[in-house]
């Protein structure tokens, strides 16, 4: 079943966490994303709330139902993230930690690994193998764009990493079309296009006041469109035919 996801990028308080649950919930996401902890290019830029940030997903994970898809970025963390995370996420900076890696696969929890900005599939993949070979199988891969010479996106997203991974594994692929725009504007088009392209999902921000945001703020749905955008999402993944993967019809 296609799974959207969606949420903020941090979890910045527990009304603009709760108001976004409540909007996304509502619009039709099967999971809520949000940072507690941000691995930020900059030390003096917020770096998310922490265990209280956790704190806040729980309750709206309580309020909702939704399922809980937060980052982990240091294997300390491992046990508190653990209390709440129902599927923990691996940062597109953090894709090569193979310390992190091999914990979440020790952990037995459902991962989301995304792709590294200059890793290329073969590196996704053989992340990927960290924590599989640790008898976690349940690892869902993240093409979020990488960086090329173009700089009119944020990132560019590799469109064709989806049906190339599908050719090569069985692990679903979900695409976040957020992080490769940069700008909400793109993030329609983008996630359609992986839509298109067989993604088994999608991940996408959204805020209820982007310019506001203390974290990817341009590139944030508002809780107002989102529950349009996920109409057009789902129909087009009706009408998109169930790819099947080839490596499973191999
Ligand atoms: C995020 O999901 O908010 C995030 C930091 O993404 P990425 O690791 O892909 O940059
Ligand atoms: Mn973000």
């Amino acid at each position: 079943m296609f799974r959207l996801i969606a949420g903020p990028c941090t979890v910045e308080s527990r009304e603009q966490t709760l108001t976004t649950a409540r909007a996304v919930a509502a619009g039709g996401a099967v999971m809520l994303r949000g940072g507690a902890w941000k691995p930020r290019t900059s030390p003096h830029s917020f770096q998310g709330l922490g265990h209280a940030g956790l704190r806040i997903l729980a309750e709206a994970r309580a309020e909702t139902g939704l399922p809980i898809v937060t980052e982990l970025t240091d294997v300390r963390e491992i046990d508190a993230v653990l209390e709440v995370a129902d599927v923990i996420q691996v940062g597109a900076r953090n894709m090569s930690n193979s310390a992190l890696l091999t914990e979440i696969g020790r952990s037995g929890r459902p991962a989301l690994l995304k792709r590294g900005a200059a890793a290329t599939i073969d590196d996704l993949l053989a992340a990927a193998d960290y924590i599989l070979a640790e008898g976690n199988e349940d690892v869902t891969l993240c093409e979020r764009g990488i960086r090329t010479f173009e700089t009119s996106t944020r990132f560019t997203l590799d469109v064709a990493a989806v049906p190339v991974l599908k050719e090569r594994t069985r692990l679903p692929v979900i695409v976040d079309p957020s992080h490769a725009a940069g700008r909400r504007e793109l993030v329609r088009p983008l996630a359609l296009a992986a839509v298109a392209a067989g993604a088994d999902g999608l991940i996408v921000e959204v805020h209820p006041n982007p310019a506001e945001a203390l974290c990817d703020g341009p590139q944030a749905l508002t809780t107002a469109e989102f529950a349009a955008f996920a109409d057009d999402v789902y129909a087009l993944a009706a009408a998109v035919a169930p790819a099947p993967s080839l490596a499973a019809a191999a």
